[in-house]
């Protein structure tokens, strides 16, 4: 385990790297958290490999989207939230994804273009990817 990732400046933290991605996993497994897993971020397998989560919703990240929609005085869509491994490589077979640590949601906003919206969203800390080709920003906290 390389702790410089963590240590390091958050806008120079890659999003997908993989040490980090198992590293969170460990974490997330060792510290049990109150579950938070509110319907729209459910898989959207739609019941056909898991129960809608196979992983609970990061808090945090709950929390942040929250506080975005707040900012923006409107409501964001979960267009896709917490993944298991099936509906993830069918969306977009990333394999070490961090929807799939219920870490990462792929949002949308109407009125707002992906580029304002991704803005907002990392001045309340988000990591983000501006996802033009989907119309979505995708959203992931590290923490
Ligand atoms: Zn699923
Ligand atoms: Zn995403």
């Amino acid at each position: 385990m390389d702790d410089t990732i963590l240590k390091a400046p958050r806008v120079h933290q890659k999003l997908n790297s993989d040490e980090l991605f198992y590293l969170l996993k460990e974490q997330d497994q060792a510290i049990p958290k109150k579950p938070v897993n509110r319907d729209d971020y459910r898989c959207d397998c739609r019941g056909r490999y898991c129960d809608g989560f196979p992983v609970s919703l990061n808090p945090t990240l709950l929390e942040k989207i929250e506080e975005l929609e707040k900012q923006l005085k409107k409501p964001v869509q979960i267009i896709s939230g917490v993944r298991c491994e099936q509906r993830n490589t069918e969306a977009d077979g990333s394999k070490h994804s961090f929807h799939l640590l219920g870490r990462a949601a792929d949002i949308r906003c109407e009125t707002i273009g992906i580029d304002e919206l991704a803005a907002a969203a990392e001045t309340v800390e988000l990591l983000v990817i501006r996802d033009y080709q989907g119309d979505v920003v995708h959203c992931q906290w590290n923490d």
